[in-house]
């Protein structure tokens, strides 16, 4: 049996698989496999699970992840619908090129729902892993966007300036992450082996850092362009021990998988939908540690 679960004020954010897979293969992707086989998956059952989160925690924040959540557009319309405009939503995707939906309809579709989509993450790599949809396409999404970027192994550090370049021309914020899997509670805030972080600060300035448990994020400007490099545990409960000496699980991340299960950590952990209508707040434990994070 689970501890009592705990979590930031406003509720642990939910991490919605979509019922569909993308087209790529990249080498870093652990989701790929969950899509191998699509037995189970269900719009209706994710739909029902979205309402009972909401209703549990009408002010977390929204990730809509894959696979690839532009694939069906459709879907993905009657998935935003059911979340109301008090969460923020966010959108993980390629902006892929697809067979079957023109980039002027997955233009279209950010400008329907622009109202809705707090910011849509971009993936684009330094080194190309998929078929990517021009950067002026990118430019032209009617609500706020993100690049995010995976420095994976032996990326080429060399090319970090001229691929900053490339947004920095349409003024799009880019987010660097470290590979997940390798995260550890020992190497989160490690910065002198960190080699991703050392690349960063010789070619950009270093503004600030913000951190919690969990995750954290190294904050650099390059002539006024915000750039951010992300590092996350590769789990999302903490289990930790109060002044009471009560034991919590600690809830960061919360997921619907394919099927519509919630699970309370990435994983593979069922959560108890029900202790977590009791779950206890604690105040957001990210903060800024120094520096400047916002300008
Ligand atoms: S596009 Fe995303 S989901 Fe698809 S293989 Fe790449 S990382 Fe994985």
């Amino acid at each position: 049996m689970s501890n009592p679960y705990k979590t930031r004020k406003g509720g642990a954010t939910v991490t919605v698989f979509v019922p569909y897979d993308c087209q790529n293969n990249c080498p870093f992707c652990i989701n790929k496999r969950e899509y191998a086989d699509c037995t189970g998956f269900s719009l209706d059952a994710i739909i029902e699970s979205i309402r009972t989160m909401d209703e549990i925690t009408p002010y977390c924040d929204f990730v809509f992840t894959g696979g690839e959540p532009l694939a069906n557009l459709d879907a993905l319309q009657q998935m935003l619908d059911v979340i109301p405009t008090t969460h923020k939503v966010y959108i993980n995707t390629t902006f892929p090129v697809q067979a079957h939906t023109t980039l002027d309809e997955m233009l279209a579709f950010t400008e329907r729902n622009r109202d809705k989509i707090t910011c849509m993450n971009i993936s684009r790599h330094l080194q190309k892993y998929v078929e990517e949809s021009p950067d002026e396409v990118i430019a032209r999404i009617a609500c706020p966007t993100r690049i995010n970027c995976v420095l994976y192994k032996h990326y080429p550090a060399h090319k970090l300036p001229e691929y900053v370049e490339r947004f920095l021309k349409y003024g799009i914020p880019v987010q660097f992450r470290y590979d997940y899997t390798e995260t550890t509670p020992d190497n989160l805030y490690e910065e002198e082996n960190d080699r991703i972080l050392q690349d960063l600060r010789s070619m950009f300035t270093y503004k600030g850092l913000d951190g919690c448990r969990m995750r954290n994020g190294f904050h650099f400007a390059y002539k006024g362009l915000h750039m951010t490099y992300h590092k996350t545990l590769p789990y999302s409960t903490i289990v930790e021990t109060d002044e009471n000496g009560v034991t919590y699980d600690i809830l960061y991340d919360i997921v619907i998988k394919q099927n519509g299960e919630i699970h309370s950590d990435w994983t593979g952990v069922p959560l108890d939908v029900e202790a977590y209508r009791n779950v206890v707040f604690e105040p957001y434990d990210l903060h800024v540690i120094n520096g400047t994070v916002d300008f």
